[in-house]
């Protein structure tokens, strides 16, 4: 599977594809009116109706600090068809070689593969771990909310199932787990940051070394109609008004720093950068 390495001042990061997927902005965006889709695809001229399907790609970062290889997120199962562990591979690495897994939200695609590191503490967010682990049922509700006009009941309560299985993985980690506030350093320079919306425990990360930096934005936004129209929100986007003013503020910023910002779900190699332009901002493939 596909690897990109690239620097971040000190810092050797590499894009790694865990899995990709065909989806048309339709089938991504099922809440929002075709014809509004449309209009966003016609004012960036781009070469794609509704309909067509388009690659999604399922991507982790990992840093490699000098001192410390860093994950970020740990991919959906390998049964599940992640190929993190094979991209990996292909850096000469296994699992074994993983110092950190920084979690960003209890989502299969980000934590199904949690069980391959089994060397490495597990660092997450206080508040995603106690939202877990104490209101288990409330986060699980979240996860599945908006599927529920979409999907068959027996889809949704096995999902459900294996939602609520996640509180228990956290809890058997033990002293694996390795709890952070937002903008404590987990390595020189390195932080988890809020980005509530897509999920309740949502958090980006932020990597800055030698005056370089890099958002890692997980799972905020997806598609460059996105940057025009925040409200654009897909399936599994829980909480679309808060998402929209998280976004807001994280292109605010992405543009000031200059940051590369690495997306989960953007296109392989996963970095952007942003650009404001006349009050609206620019999607910049790197
Ligand atoms: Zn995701």
């Amino acid at each position: 599977m596909s690897t990109h390495t690239f620097q971040i001042g000190d810092y050797t990061c590499h894009s790694l594809v865990d899995f990709t997927r065909v989806r048309s902005l339709r089938h991504n965006f099922p809440k929002i009116n075709p014809a509004e889709l449309t209009n966003e695809i016609e004012a960036l001229a781009l070469d794609l109706t509704v309909d067509t399907e388009i690659p999604l790609h399922g991507s982790v970062l990992l840093v490699d600090t000098g001192e410390k290889k860093i994950l970020i997120d740990a991919g959906l199962s390998t049964a599940a068809g992640g190929h993190l562990v094979q991209s990996l591979a292909n850096l000469d690495l296994t699992p074994e070689d993983i110092d950190l897994v920084v979690v960003t939200h209890g989502d299969g695609d980000h934590i199904g593969g949690l069980g391959n590191y089994a060397k490495a503490k597990i660092v997450m967010p206080t508040n995603s771990y106690t939202l877990w682990t104490q209101d288990t049922d409330a986060m699980v509700e979240d996860f599945i909310k908006l599927f529920r006009e979409v999907q068959p009941e027996e889809e949704l309560a096995a999902t459900a199932i294996g939602r609520a299985k996640y509180a228990d993985v956290l809890k058997q980690l033990g002293d694996r787990v390795v709890l952070v506030e937002f903008g404590e350093e987990i390595a020189p320079g390195i932080s988890m940051f809020e980005a509530s919306g897509h999920r309740r425990d949502h958090a980006g990360v932020q990597i800055i070394s030698q005056g370089e930096s890099l958002m890692h934005i997980a799972d905020a936004w997806r598609h460059p109609i996105q940057l025009k129209r925040p409200d654009f929100y897909c399936l599994f986007d829980s909480d679309p008004e808060t998402l929209a003013t998280t976004m807001n503020s994280l292109l605010e910023k992405a543009a000031q720093s200059d940051a590369v910002v690495f997306g989960a779900h953007f296109p392989f190699p996963a970095i952007i950068k942003i650009a404001a332009e006349n009050g609206s901002y620019q999607w910049i493939d790197l």
